[in-house]
């Protein structure tokens, strides 16, 4: 049985006295809802007050990305072992991140492994573009990101897959449940292909694209979906909240 999970990436959001004030006024009730992995990434510059914060909780944290080598003269870049006892996630291969930030699946294919090497469990995100889906190129496109990022060991470790259409992300048109439910269903076959059925069952694959309160409830009804990652939606507290809670009714009474 796999425990749904909530992300919340709250990308180039909030300063570091902000960071604080949000997650303080969550926690409360984040931390009453059973069942649900509860997770909250904000901007590295908050993670270590962010972290004093959630201690004793069930509300664990991750990165927005990190880089893959250890140390070294990478002006700007954190590195896995500086994030290693502080996050418990990262996420990788942000959409935002490839398209803005040059990020190719070889860098992707790097950072995953180094992840998992320094014990934090990646949130990897593949997606495709409005022009791929439109011209029926979903598949084609997750079968190449999937590729060499997909190897048996970081599934073992627990590695989190996040279906994140790039049409769909920040532009309040997010895709069906039924939509994400065939796409999340595909790629648990490749990981089934790839790696055999106790593995992909095992999974956790994420929708994330526009989810807020008013849809979550349709996307978890999807019994290939096992949570979201949630961008917009998780820099407001009632909203998250509310996404948490209505995803532990769902899954607890599926
Ligand atoms: C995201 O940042 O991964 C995301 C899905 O953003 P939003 O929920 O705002 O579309």
């Amino acid at each position: 049985m796999r425990v749904p999970m909530i992300a919340g990436n709250w990308k180039m959001n909030t300063t570091a006295d902000e960071a604080v004030t949000l997650v303080r006024s969550m926690l409360p009730e984040l931390d009453k809802i059973p069942g649900v992995d509860k997770v909250v990434c904000p901007p590295f510059i908050s993670l270590v007050s962010v972290k004093e914060i959630l201690r004793g909780s069930s509300v664990q944290m991750g990165a927005q990305n990190l880089y893959y080598e250890e140390k070294g003269a990478y002006t700007g870049e954190i590195s896995p072992l500086m994030l290693t006892g502080v996050c418990d996630y990262v996420i990788i291969g942000h959409s935002e991140r490839r398209q803005y930030f040059g990020e190719t699946i070889g860098i992707i294919d790097k950072k995953v492994p180094a992840a998992v090497n320094a014990k934090i469990t990646p949130i990897m995100c593949v997606g495709e573009t409005l022009e791929e889906n439109e011209a029926g190129k979903t598949k084609e496109v997750l079968m190449r990101q999937f590729a060499s990022a997909s190897d048996r060991v970081y599934f073992l470790s627990g590695m989190v897959i996040a279906y994140e259409p790039i049409w769909a992300i920040g532009t309040g048109r997010s895709a069906s449940g039924a939509q994400a439910n065939e796409t999340i269903g595909y790629i648990r076959k490749l990981i089934a292909h790839q790696h055999g059925s106790d593995i992909a069952e095992s999974a956790r694959i994420l929708y994330g694209g526009s989810v807020t309160a008013d849809n979550i409830t349709e996307i978890m009804e999807q019994p290939e979906i096992d949570g979201a990652l949630v961008g917009g939606a998780s820099l407001k507290a009632d909203a998250f909240i509310s996404i948490v809670k209505q995803t532990a009714e769902i899954w607890s009474a599926a």
